[in-house]
């Protein structure tokens, strides 16, 4: 296995000169030299083969001892040396200081046909940022992060990527609930694969430390390396940064509305200056069409990482990356204005997104109302949003919209409970869908045209808790395939896969309100 090493981000930037393990604050550096942990008794358990391919890596390769030995963290790859990133953050809504990876460490950087990918180890061990925790990860989150970062990726949403997973052979304590109920779990380390790994709170910390050159160096850094059409040299320079950033980070969570997704944990720290989706913790998928939905049990009180909260609370991130970035600028109001125009820009697309789950395409006054009538209807009963979307594109201008409800034949198998659907529900219906078929009569689209668009917008497999849930209870008894059929399954989010339509479900009962299925917590 020959990876084509080009590191940047530890040989262009400051190092703390200590190289130990030991807890501690980083300053005046971006990164500290690391060495990840030997596992005892590595077992690659999945591979994904699309990002070993761009990363210049064979499938035969990918079977090796060696890839075992590096992707493990057991044996370093000649000439590089593996660091963790110095960043601090705010964690609900509160600064919180220096956070730094406490269980992530970077390998090196590689350069395949042109493109540069950053590789980074997520539970190998203790770094200066562990504070009172061990780096590792378990077996469950690990999973959870491997399958949902491709899944994202096909689902077309800005994410990291993941390369393998593999188990470490030694065990990790964890009390998953918070509760008291600590027990040991299946440890594994996942590769996750980026082009950068670079957060909102690595420019955060050092402005909250007053260190503005360390804070210049970073971002000239981060602009030359991965905003190269953005000319140094000006503060317009970092202006235009800071839009970019806000630019790819809107489009991020119109990605994460369209699919149902809901991050769980949308810290600071968990903001990737390049607008992907990073750090898949108690991350979950709406069901229901709830839109105060957060799969977060760390975050019930106030849910403020809930589906509905999650464009505006983007913004707050970006208000706090702009702070960060002032003392570069010299004055706010360039800053605001381009915070500014966030929500507009966002009711503009996200009309423009939700139009399209619904196969309109044309301008029309009315449309605004029409989704808000919908997404009214869509949380009267406990609606599968991903069947009621996908199911909707089977609407045909002839369908009759009878009194006694029929039509609802097309929508039913999206209802969780469609017994108790109410007369007046029913009919509440009717008036939604009278207005649609007027309304879709304006489109140029044939109903045949209009399904394949909508199938190119609402996908009809993505990685619902109890999947993911199945694939784990498996892999902790020694069964690794659902990991894998989970993985070719969601490759291909929008196909019909008619052999596959036993995952085209809502999620069963059992699942309602189990531990890891509706319910997670940042413990991993
Ligand atoms: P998260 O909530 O996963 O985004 O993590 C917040 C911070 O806690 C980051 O600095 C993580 O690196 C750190 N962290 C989370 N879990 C662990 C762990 N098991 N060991 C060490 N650090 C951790
Ligand atoms: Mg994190």
């Amino acid at each position: 296995m020959k990876l084509n090493i080009k590191d940047t981000f530890n040989t262009q930037l400051l190092s703390d000169p200590k190289t130990s393990n030991e807890r501690r604050q980083v300053s005046n550096a971006m990164f500290s030299f690391v060495t990840p942990r030997k596992p005892s008794a590595p077992k690659l358990i999945h591979v994904s083969q699309e990002v070993s391919q761009f990363l210049g890596i064979s499938m035969e390769e990918a079977q090796s001892e060696e890839f075992l030995q590096i992707f493990s963290g057991s044996k370093i790859i000649e000439g590089t040396h593996p660091y963790a990133m110095v960043y601090g953050g705010h964690q609900f809504g509160n600064w919180a200081g220096q956070l730094g990876d406490g269980r992530a460490i970077n390998l090196c950087e590689v350069v395949h046909n042109e493109y540069r990918w950053a590789l980074q180890l997520k539970g190998s061990g203790e770094t200066p940022f562990s504070r009172g925790a061990d780096g590792l990860a378990v077996l469950r989150s690990s999973i959870r992060e491997h399958l949902c970062s491709e899944a994202m990726f096909h689902l077309g949403v800005p994410t990291t990527r993941s390369l393998s997973l593999i188990l470490t052979g030694d065990d990790v304590l964890r009390d998953v609930m918070y509760n008291g109920n600590s027990a040991y779990e299946k440890g594994a380390v996942v590769c996750r694969v980026a082009p950068s790994f670079i957060r909102f709170g690595n420019f955060q910390i050092f402005t909250s430390r007053q260190d503005i050159d360390s804070l210049k160096l970073l971002t000239d850094y981060t602009i030359r390396n991965f905003f190269p059409d953005i000319e140094l040299g000006s503060k317009e320079a970092y202006l235009e940064f800071f839009q970019e950033v806000l630019d790819r980070t809107l489009d991020m969570i119109l990605h994460w509305q369209r699919v149902g997704f809901v991050h769980g944990v949308m810290n600071t720290d968990n903001m990737s200056i390049l607008g992907l989706t990073i750090d898949y913790g108690p991350y979950g998928w709406l069901e229901g069409y709830d839109h105060g939905w957060t799969p977060n049990t760390t975050d019930k009180e106030g849910r403020r990482y809930r589906y509905e909260y999650q464009p505006r609370i983007a913004l707050w991130n970006l208000l706090q990356l702009a702070n960060a970035l002032f003392p570069l600028i010299g004055e706010s109001e360039p800053l605001e204005k381009i915070l500014n125009s966030y929500s507009s820009r966002y009711a503009v697309e996200n009309l423009q997104m939700m139009k399209a789950k619904i196969g309109l395409f044309k301008e029309d006054e009315n449309d605004q109302r029409l989704i808000d009538h919908l997404e009214k209807m869509l949380q009267l009963t406990e609606t599968d949003m991903t069947i009621f979307f996908r199911n909707l594109a089977n609407f045909k201008r002839e369908t009759e919209i009878d009194l006694g409800g029929k039509f609802l034949s097309i929508i039913e198998d999206s209802f969780y409970d469609s017994n108790r659907m109410k007369p007046v529900i029913a009919s509440s219906w009717k008036d939604w869908f009278e207005l649609y078929k007027i309304r879709i009569e304006k489109e140029k689209y044939s109903d045949s045209e209009r399904k394949e668009l909508m199938d190119e917008t609402n996908p009809k497999y993505v990685l619902r808790n109890y999947m993911a849930q199945l694939a784990i209870d498996a892999a902790n008894q020694g069964d690794y395939s659902l990991i894998d059929e989970l993985y070719h399954l969601l490759k291909n989010p929008y196909g019909e896969q008619p052999e596959q339509q036993k995952w085209f479900a809502k999620r069963p009962e059992w699942a309602r309100n189990k531990v890891g299925c509706s319910m997670l917590s940042c413990s991993s």
